[in-house]
């Protein structure tokens, strides 16, 4: 595997090998937010690589994208810019890398651990679905033990208008959200919520959008997609239970929705791209709007995702939950294809969560209610 002159990035335990270089946007000292890639233990200042002459092979938007606070304009380029952005990034921070090169580099590398993340981007528009199968039979079985599945689940991708204004980049201080309830004894209060969840979901960024009244086609779905995050839905479950009937989530969801401050990109994950859910025998195929040979053959996902949980009263998290992105009954592209199949225009920045994503056993559900 090619190995990097920033040493902690090859140390077989770091998030961010030569091979993954994320995006994220950050804060230092005086200077306000600018992009960053993640290598190692470090950041590196990706409009100072432009301000050097680093980048300068690269066409005058890329090099303009990645001076700016937010990722968006960069997202808005598409997947051929990204492409370029990374081989060349690649080829700077490689342990072949001439040492003219390190030096200019490494003056734009600060330490993780200095830096304030924030969000990546300006995210105009969120949508949560409910893609995993285990997760909407678990849920459904609390509500309905009969027929777990309501009858359109395995034909539409389901999902909701999520909030955008309070995703929050992780660390952020969550407030603790009250509303109304219904007790068991039959009473309606307002209070703090006593049943706060979280649900264990990838958000994924949407790059170049489309117009509106102009839909997606599922074999260019994967060009509208920039990349993956982690994405905590926080739940506050009584109320949810009181409220959802009939437009579904609304107070219950909004008051907070945490993500993690680094975006892997689809060039990152190629090598984790597996086959599409398999659907049981006697499922319904796909639509053919929603049908892709391709996206049938390496539209899947293989990451492995796990929750842990550390209190103040802790002395060390423990995991309670280890599920992966395979569970998703639906691909990403499906999602995108679904989502504007009515003529909806996704932007560049637009976030849609994959909703909880558990697996068939207890050890994999995504969040408390199941
Ligand atoms: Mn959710």
């Amino acid at each position: 595997m090619q190995k990097s002159w920033v040493s902690s990035a090859n140390d077989g335990q770091t998030d961010f090998p030569l091979q993954n270089l994320p995006f994220g946007v950050f804060s230092s000292g005086e200077e306000g937010p600018r992009i960053g890639i993640a290598i190692g233990d470090q950041v590196l200042d990706l409009g100072g690589c432009v301000r050097q002459g680093l980048l300068d092979s690269l066409e005058g938007p890329l090099q303009r994208a990645c001076c700016a606070p937010v990722l968006n304009p960069l997202m808005e380029l598409g997947r051929g810019a990204v492409t370029a952005l990374r081989q060349r990034v690649q080829a700077l921070l490689d342990e072949e890398a001439p040492s003219k090169i390190r030096s200019q580099v490494g003056a734009l590398l600060l330490p993780m651990a200095r830096v304030t993340m924030h969000l990546p981007a300006a995210i105009g528009d969120y949508t949560d679905f409910y893609a995993s199968l285990y997760h909407a039979t678990n849920v459904g079985r609390l509500f309905r033990p009969d027929q777990p599945l309501l009858p359109n689940y395995k034909y539409v991708p389901i999902g909701y208008h999520g909030r955008a204004s309070s995703i929050v980049v992780s660390g952020t201080p969550v407030t603790w959200p009250s509303g109304q309830r219904k007790t068991p004894a039959g009473d309606v209060e307002f209070g703090p919520s006593q049943a706060l969840d979280y649900e264990l979901e990838i958000g994924c960024f949407i790059g170049p959008g489309n117009a509106l009244g102009t839909p997606i086609p599922i074999s260019a779905a994967g060009e509208h997609v920039f990349g993956v995050c982690l994405l905590n839905d926080w739940s506050a479950r009584d109320i949810q239970s009181w409220e959802y009937q009939p437009l579904g989530p609304f107070l219950a969801k909004s008051f907070c929705t945490s993500i993690s401050p680094w975006i892997v990109t689809m060039e990152a994950l190629a090598p984790f791209r597996a086959r599409a859910f398999t659907r049981a025998e006697g499922d319904p195929a796909p639509l053919p709007y929603l049908s892709d040979a391709e996206d049938q053959a390496f539209g899947g996902l293989d990451v492995t995702l796990e929750v842990w949980l550390q209190s103040a009263q802790m002395t060390k998290p423990v995991r309670i939950g280890r599920s992966s992105s395979r569970q998703l009954y639906w691909t990403l592209a499906q999602l995108v294809t679904h989502h504007t199949s009515n003529g909806c225009n996704l932007q560049p920045g637009d976030l849609l969560g994959t909703g909880t994503i558990s697996g068939p056993d207890p050890e994999s559900r995504g969040c408390l209610l199941e």
